[in-house]
């Protein structure tokens, strides 16, 4: 429990990249409240310095081994850096942290997860591939050590909102709603996907992201991939988690009571409200972000996603639905195909058909173990890479 009056501390793992820069944002706007204890990237050794320089973490981590001595040049004197996967750990664990925010792209967060919260420390998730592999494990191992999972994704956020005050728990929710913008080609026709450019693909027409999740917004993999995180975080099955296209991106989830009641959560498209939110909770804070402008706002609207022309949603409930570890495949095979179309060595369709051609071939094994999810999660990619191949 955290003292009312101390600051909480907060470990940031992807510090570099658009969640990690909007969490320094909210740091520094809410001082009073939050200290930032610790860093890490994967290779962005400048970005990294000039950010511990700033914040006067006192710890750091950095993914690449290779540039620790390149990074000791940059860094005040005592500053610890913290090396590889096993430095991620030991970032993670801390003992002076409160909260550990992974936003690590992928599912290189999934170790240091788990091992804050084998330390005990609460887990802030803005990776979502890391509770689509292994959302068993993470819960499970949540629930035992006592540590509270609070979600950065502004669905979840939204959801974990509406959710919070709810007496009846879990039996009262009919349907948990995620709102998704629709992407860029959600008017489209489905005959020119396969002319999609890389950068056609990177113009997201709501939010500011890294490239990866740019690119899964355009395909619906991100969506896809926020179901089975729904699920995992709420308890909820996927029979009860639906998807509504709300191109303008205010209301950021719904939730739908057994009474006919729905509870939404709206605020401006800015990652900074449920990374403040989630940092903050159970209490509201005054921070730098601005309320929403009703009468500016022109129209709210609604539609049903093009599931026949984004199979990414079908895959991904039926990936939930069947459970065990394909989910963790058709995360895998699709952070492959990502990479693929990224290096334009296969078209915009060609990222689903991968997935589907992966999960295909798969055969289930219970995910209860987080052997058994690596190892699918392993052999998933390989695969994946092997169908890319046989293309080029
Ligand atoms: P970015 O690509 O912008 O940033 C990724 C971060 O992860 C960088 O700091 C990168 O370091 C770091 N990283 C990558 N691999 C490693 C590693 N092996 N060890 C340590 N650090 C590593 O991604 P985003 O911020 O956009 O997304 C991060 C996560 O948050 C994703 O899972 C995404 O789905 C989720 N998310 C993002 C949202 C957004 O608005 N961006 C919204 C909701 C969820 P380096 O810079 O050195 O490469």
């Amino acid at each position: 429990m955290i003292a009312k009056n101390r600051k909480r501390r907060v470990v940031l793992l992807g510090s570099t990249g658009s969640i990690g820069c909007s969490t320094l944002q909210v740091a520094s706007e809410l001082g009073d409240d939050i200290e930032i204890i610790g860093l890490a990237a994967a290779g962005n050794i400048i970005k990294l310095a000039a950010q511990a320089r700033e914040t006067g973490v006192r710890h750091v981590a950095i993914g690449d081994a290779s540039k620790e001595s390149a990074l000791r040049t940059m860094l005040p004197a005592g500053v610890k850096i913290h090396v590889g996967s096993e430095g991620l750990c030991d970032l993670a664990s801390l003992a002076d942290a409160d909260i550990v925010l992974v936003a690590i792209v992928g599912t290189a967060g999934l170790h240091p997860a788990l091992a804050a919260i084998e330390a005990g420390k609460d887990l802030a998730i803005a990776s979502k591939e890391i509770l689509v592999m292994a959302g068993e494990v993470i819960t499970t191992a949540a629930a035992k050590r006592g540590v509270k999972l609070l979600p950065i994704d502004s669905e979840h956020n939204a959801i974990f909102q509406c959710l919070d005050g709810q007496h009846g728990g879990e039996a009262d929710v009919t349907r948990l709603i995620l709102t998704a913008s629709g992407g860029p080609f959600r008017t489209l026709p489905v005959e020119e996907f396969v002319n999609i450019t890389l950068a056609q693909a990177m113009k997201h027409p709501t939010w500011e992201m890294g490239p990866k999740i740019t690119i899964d917004s355009a395909t619906l993999f991100n969506k896809g991939l926020e179901m089975i995180e729904a699920r995992w975080l709420f308890g909820i099955g996927m029979d009860r988690i639906d998807v509504v296209v709300h191109p303008q991106s205010i209301i950021h989830s719904m939730v739908e009571f057994k009474d006919g009641s729905v509870l939404a959560q709206l605020s401006r498209t800015d990652m900074c409200f449920p990374i403040q939110y989630a940092l903050t909770w159970p209490r509201r804070v005054m921070g730098g972000l601005k309320p929403l402008d009703f009468p500016s706002l022109a129209k709210l609207e609604f539609e049903a996603p093009r599931t026949a022309d984004f199979p990414a949603l079908d895959l991904a409930r039926h990936a939930g639905l069947a459970g065990g570890t394909l989910p963790a495949v058709y995360n895998a095979a699709n952070e492959v195909a990502v990479d693929a179309f990224r290096s334009g060595k296969i078209t915009f369709p060609g990222i689903w058909q991968c997935v589907a051609a992966v999960m295909d071939g798969h055969s289930i094994k219970p995910s209860s173990s987080l052997d058994a999810v690596v190892y699918a999660d392993g052999e998933a990619r390989k695969e994946a890479k092997e169908w890319i191949h046989r293309l080029t």
